[in-house]
């Protein structure tokens, strides 16, 4: 394929990445889309150790994602609430929930809702992707990629240097049990994030994913290890001598398209002012992909708000 200098690593979703990739943001907005704001709630539903979770929240809210809001004087107590540009992430945190519940492993005692409720139409509701343009539900096979406005001045967004777990050590991914893989594993960590959107965008090789990336070799060769090892990718021998790999994204992979498609567009909305390093296109049209998030029996538009949760099956 023809290189794209790197467009991918400064592209929309790796900027998004930057700011909500890692496992515990990821956590943290997951409970604050169900409500729960306090500190000590965060704290006990998502897991997070408090100087991790002090840390987290401070950056959710530099970046403009949470704002901190008063409940209590003396002493004054704050709770974390969503901004606009926060509630923009609406489709994000669906695609999580729609993947977790497919390929999670989950069962009652987990944290995560197993039903959503439509209140538009009263219908259980799995959320749905669809182009903005023809209505078509999105698939990584009808979408394509080019280089937007801002692509001659396309600088990778991970900045590598100086992210801690940028050198790769034997313990490196010692949390990530495999045979129970989850959403936060996947896009908690920004490379392994960055490899599997990659090959959305059509990368197949280790020599264009590193090309592409902009990723270090060994961490690279560990992620696309991992990939293969949870089965989001196959692995296929192209050459012998010596022996190369192609890699190729599974179902399960292809389930979390629209989780790279809505950061993409969060992305492209928030974080890029000078315009689109990469500007995807849906087979309909030639113009930049609007992505609709809607309810799979009524099509109307998902907000928040719009749907309830259930915590089991019952009704
Ligand atoms: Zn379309
Ligand atoms: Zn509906």
């Amino acid at each position: 394929m023809e290189s794209t200098g790197h467009l991918i690593a400064a592209s929309a979703v790796a900027r998004s990445l930057n700011i909500i990739g890692d496992r515990w943001s990821l956590l943290i907005l997951r409970d604050i889309f169900l409500g729960r704001h306090r500190f000590e709630e965060l704290h006990k539903h998502s897991g997070t150790p408090r100087g991790t979770l002090t840390k987290r929240l401070q950056s959710l809210v530099l970046n403009g994602v949470l704002y901190r809001n008063p409940y209590q004087t003396a002493p004054t107590r704050y709770e974390y609430r969503l901004t606009d540009k926060g509630l923009d992430l609406y489709p994000v945190a669906l695609a999580v929930w729609r993947w977790e519940i497919k390929w999670g492993g989950y069962d009652n005692s987990e944290a995560l809702p197993l039903v959503l409720r439509h209140k538009g139409c009263g219908n259980k509701l799995i959320p749905s992707y669809r182009c903005g343009e023809c209505g078509q539900e999105l698939s990584s096979r009808d979408i394509s990629y080019r280089p937007g406005p801002a692509a001659a001045e396309a600088e990778p967004a991970l900045t590598l240097g100086t992210h801690r777990r940028a050198k790769l050590n034997p313990g490196d991914r010692r949390g990530t049990d495999t045979s129970l893989f989850h959403i936060t594993d996947a896009i908690g960590d920004r490379r392994t994030a960055l490899v599997l959107s990659g090959a959305f965008w059509g990368l197949r090789r280790y020599d264009d994913f590193h090309r592409e990336l902009n990723i270090a070799t060994n961490v690279l060769a560990d992620r696309l290890k991992l990939l293969v090892e949870v089965g989001l990718f196959t692995r296929k021998s192209y050459q012998d001598s010596p022996p190369r790999y192609e890699y190729k994204a599974t179902e399960k992979a292809h389930d979390l398209y629209p989780l790279i498609v809505a950061l993409h567009q969060w992305g492209s909305k928030w974080l890029e002012d000078k315009g689109a390093v990469l500007t995807l296109v849906h087979k309909c049209s030639q113009k930049p992909i609007r992505v609709d998030t809607v309810c799979n029996h009524c099509h109307e538009r998902l907000h928040f708000g719009d749907i309830q949760y259930a915590l089991d099956d019952d009704n």
